[in-house]
């Protein structure tokens, strides 16, 4: 299938090449010129604006950075809806405020164009493997039409209900993500301070109640000190900033999740704002003038 694909990151050059790898003709599309480059390299075509996509594609993946950039590449100018047909389907796989999919998708409806919400977890790690959690809302017949694509870059796509609850499963899967590595960290500085090496911490708990994917993830870039990204402290705060706004706009307090949010946004005044969000770590190496290394 000639499948259209904007937003050629991180995330989403590891997923073309697994929709490639899959026998789907892929188009192209990225405002970074060098993406678009290295999608073609990788066996796509390329595209020349959203609308290019739109208008040589009956099914299009979106993979932007938030809520603005989805709104402007399906709505805006040179968008997705000024050339698509009706009956396209567009599936927007970005992690994006879930009003925000509700938005865009009524935008879409007014074109006859199909739209659902399908964020994903999992990182760079998992895009690059075809092993993402995809989390999926919209109309189940939608859902069902596609499963087989987003197999392709997933390990698991899971129909969560009407538009827009595709996103609000990734916001509150980043709640425990960003709260989860921020325990991690706490830890771990606790033990390192105590004297105890983090690496037999890791090797003695990891199998234990504690244990966890972000801990099996990030742990080893923490102790090596790595902190290249992976996801970008400036994403997380994106999502947290998407996760408070729909917390209170349904009456779901999240006291946690504010006080990692501050952590986070005193990082980002820090200069570490495109670093990896394991860099949590580095909240408490400043306030201890400690590093948690191996
Ligand atoms: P990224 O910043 O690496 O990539 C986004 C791409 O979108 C960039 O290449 C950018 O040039 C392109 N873009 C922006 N505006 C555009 C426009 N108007 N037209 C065409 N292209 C445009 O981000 P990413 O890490 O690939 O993340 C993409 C989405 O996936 C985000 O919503 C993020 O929260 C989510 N996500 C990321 C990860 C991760 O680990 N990186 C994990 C899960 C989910």
């Amino acid at each position: 299938m000639k499948i259209g694909f904007i937003g050629l990151g991180i995330m989403g050059k590891p997923m073309v090449r697994n929709l490639l790898k899959a026998g789907h003709e892929v188009l192209a599309y990225d405002v970074i010129q060098a993406n678009v480059d290295q999608a073609v390299k990788d066996g796509a075509k390329a595209a020349e604006s959203s609308k290019d996509v739109a208008a040589q594609c009956k099914l299009i993946i979106t993979m932007l950075p938030n809520s603005p950039h989805v709104k402007s590449v399906v709505m805006g100018e040179n968008g997705v809806l000024e050339g698509a047909q009706p009956g396209t389907i567009l599936v927007d796989m970005s992690s994006i405020a879930p009003l925000a999919s509700k938005e865009i998708f009524e935008a879409c409806e007014k074109k006859g164009v199909k739209m659902i919400d399908a964020p994903v977890s999992g990182g760079e790690p998992k895009a690059i493997d075809g092993t993402m959690s995809i989390m999926v809302g919209g109309d189940k017949a939608i859902f069902d039409e596609v499963y087989d694509i987003l197999m392709s870059m997933g390990g698991s796509a899971v129909y969560c209900g009407e538009i827009g609850a595709g996103n609000t499963t990734k916001l509150a899967n980043q709640v425990i993500v960003a709260l989860n590595i921020a325990a991690v960290s706490e830890a771990f500085m606790l033990s390192t301070k105590a004297g105890v090496d983090p690496i037999k911490v890791f090797d003695a708990i990891k199998g234990g109640l504690a244990g966890s994917t972000v801990m099996n993830a990030k742990v080893p870039m923490i102790t090596e000190g790595n902190f290249n990204p992976g996801f970008k402290i400036d994403l997380h705060i994106k999502d947290l900033t998407n996760a408070l706004d729909t917390g209170h706009g349904v009456g779901a307090p999240l006291p946690l999740t504010s006080l990692v949010m501050e952590m986070m946004q005193t990082l980002r005044a820090d200069g570490y704002g495109q670093n990896d969000h394991s860099a949590l770590a580095k909240y408490y190496e400043k306030i201890t003038g400690t590093e948690i290394r191996k």
